[in-house]
């Protein structure tokens, strides 16, 4: 899958947001779950390390993605957001996360999926479940992924899937590896279906 992405901007407040127009496919995790890795298998370029640069951590980065070198509009655009998760006990992802962040969740129309992507090397997490959880109460279509898959043994998998199946509380995961690209044919697969609907 050959896609042309375009950082478009950060958003730290609800108002600097692009105009809905195109869907969107949010990507939220906790810090150090490979979501930077992963835009970046994903759109084939080193696009989310622009986000780690300082200032744009706690921010809403907004690309915009074409599968056309030439098409001057864009199919889609990926949201980045904030990583969750780091105080050892929160008492919800919202506490950490900047006022905003919630209501993109809740209210923006052209939000199409939120891919919710945990590591998948380690036990469902709480932080994760209050975010899908919250997805739920709002409605709004997620896909949990599971990072560094290639660090898991075939047996190791079979486990996390039902591990995290049961502890998410859902049906809806896959698992993908940023490192040897496992599985992003499908990921590709569930965007695209997504974001046609
Ligand atoms: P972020 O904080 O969620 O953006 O996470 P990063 O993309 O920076 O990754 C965090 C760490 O996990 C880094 O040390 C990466 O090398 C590692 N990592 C990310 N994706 C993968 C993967 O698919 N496989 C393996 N084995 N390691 C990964």
């Amino acid at each position: 899958m050959r896609v042309y992405p375009t950082f478009l901007l950060s958003a730290t407040a609800a108002t600097h947001f692009p105009p809905p127009s195109v869907p969107e496919i949010a990507f939220l995790g906790r810090s150090n779950v490979g979501k930077s890795s992963l835009l970046n298998a994903l759109l084939g370029s080193k696009q989310a390390h622009v986000s780690s640069t300082p200032g744009r951590t706690r921010a809403i980065n907004f690309f915009s993605i074409t599968d056309s070198p030439v098409r001057q509009q864009p199919q889609m655009y990926f949201t980045d957001l904030p990583g969750y998760g780091y105080a050892k006990i929160s008492k919800s992802v919202s506490a950490e996360w900047p006022k905003f962040i919630e209501p993109y969740l809740e209210k923006r129309k052209t939000l199409a999926l939120c891919l919710c992507l945990v590591d998948s090397n380690i036990p469902p997490q709480g932080s994760d479940l209050q975010l899908i959880n919250f997805l739920k109460s709002v409605d709004r279509p997620f896909l949990v992924v599971g990072t560094k898959a290639d660090r898991l043994s075939s047996n190791g998998r079979a486990k996390s899937l039902i591990a995290l199946r049961r502890g998410l509380e859902t049906e809806d995961l896959l698992f993908c590896s940023a490192k040897t690209g496992a599985g992003l044919k499908e990921l590709w697969q569930a965007i695209f279906q997504r974001a046609g609907e």
